[in-house]
């Protein structure tokens, strides 16, 4: 197993962050899991997994050995109508899905287009237009990184919620996901409710839509809503839609009467923190190397060279207009490191 010395990382995270690795990884299967961790732990390094790194802000260079799992492989373990699918944690997730579409697996079309790779998905549990990784997942294969022991998790044990799941909670840092076993269906389940789906159908021309037409909706609505990271750096959603309660949300209503939100199972209202940004005039704004998205009010932008230090404080300069405005607080949706 090659470690690799004092890498740059600014390829390895879709914002394009320069920072740069003492040790980098990439082990292509679970024996070379266990060799690199084994590695880091001789000398007590501490070890950070990075996938894509489009859900990653690099704001420091991390300490010790960096991970970067690449294995590979798609291989079906059952097939009838319901087809369990074994897939490497190094799988890129974009290119997996329209796999899966092409040997006509579905169940995996809502989820089109979202950057990163196989192994990251159930760590915030992937999801988009009404339908998350939990829905299709069966299992995972995961590297202890203090010991090097090998364990299964069940999809009932991996505590799922929305963008939520063991891996970011109790479970968090311990692990190196190492292969997904997905639960896909030779019938077609289509979920076309959700957002603007069947809207963008209609204006494909398709009556009698099929998972591969609900794919190309979804991959035509997902390029006319976020930047491509390739063309501009970006991890995507950069704050958490805010969760307030019902006296704060009739509050905020009153004084500002455009206000967007959904009402939440538990009595409280999601704001939209898109709106709440656009509302403070930050969309487009400029500093140095990084930006708001001029569509995009949820989206920091590295326009090139920005360090993770210039995301970091025009994030708070956001957080302290819209807390300022509006008495919200916003929380950051990637990982900081
Ligand atoms: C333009 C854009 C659009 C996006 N749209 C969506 C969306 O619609 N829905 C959505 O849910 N997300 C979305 N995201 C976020 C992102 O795509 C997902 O969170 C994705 O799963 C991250 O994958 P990654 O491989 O890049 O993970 P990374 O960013 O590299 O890592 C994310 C976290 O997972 C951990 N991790 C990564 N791989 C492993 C592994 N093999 N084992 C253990 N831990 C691991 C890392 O340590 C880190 O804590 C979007 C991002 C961008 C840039």
């Amino acid at each position: 197993m090659e470690i690799q010395v004092n890498q740059p990382l600014d390829r390895l995270n879709t914002f394009g962050l320069g920072a740069r690795a003492p040790f980098l990884a990439r082990p292509t299967d679970a024996d070379q899991v266990r060799s690199a961790l084994a590695f880091a732990r001789e000398r007590a390094m501490s070890v950070l997994v990075l996938g894509g790194g489009s859900n990653i802000v690099l704001a420091h260079d991390p300490e010790g050995l960096v991970l970067r799992p690449s294995m590979t492989g798609r291989c079906v373990l059952e097939d009838g109508d319901d087809v369990l699918l074994r897939v490497g944690a190094g799988e890129d997730w974009t290119d997996l899905v329209a796999w899966t579409l092409r040997q006509g697996l579905w169940g995996l079309e809502n989820l089109s287009l979202i950057p990163g790779t196989a192994g990251a998905a159930p760590v915030q549990n992937i999801g988009a237009y009404g339908v998350e990784l939990a829905d299709h997942l069966h299992a995972i294969e995961a590297v202890e990184i203090a010991s090097g022991r090998s364990r299964i998790f069940p999809a009932a044990e991996c505590a799922f919620g929305y963008r939520d799941s063991i891996f970011k909670q109790a479970e968090r840092d311990r692990w190196v996901i190492v292969a997904l076993v997905l639960r896909l269906s030779r019938s077609p389940h289509l979920r076309t409710g959700y957002g603007t789906i069947r809207q963008e159908l209609e204006t494909m021309g398709i009556a009698s839509p099929g998972p591969i037409d609900v794919a190309q909706a979804v991959i035509r609505i997902r390029r006319s809503k976020l930047p491509d990271p390739s063309v501009v750096g970006n991890c995507g959603s950069f704050f958490s839609n805010p969760v307030v309660d019902a006296d704060t949300y009739a509050r905020l209503l009153a004084s500002h009467p455009g206000l967007t939100a959904h009402p939440q199972e538990n009595g409280g209202f999601k704001l939209a923190a898109a709106w709440l940004i656009d509302r403070c005039g930050l969309k487009g704004t400029r500093r140095g190397p990084v930006g708001i998205h001029p569509d995009h009010a949820l989206v920091l932008v590295n326009y090139g060279g920005a360090t993770g230090r210039d995301v970091l404080a025009l994030a708070d300069a956001v957080r302290d207009a819209v807390e300022h405005r509006f008495g919200v607080t916003l929380q950051i949706e990637p990982r900081v490191v």
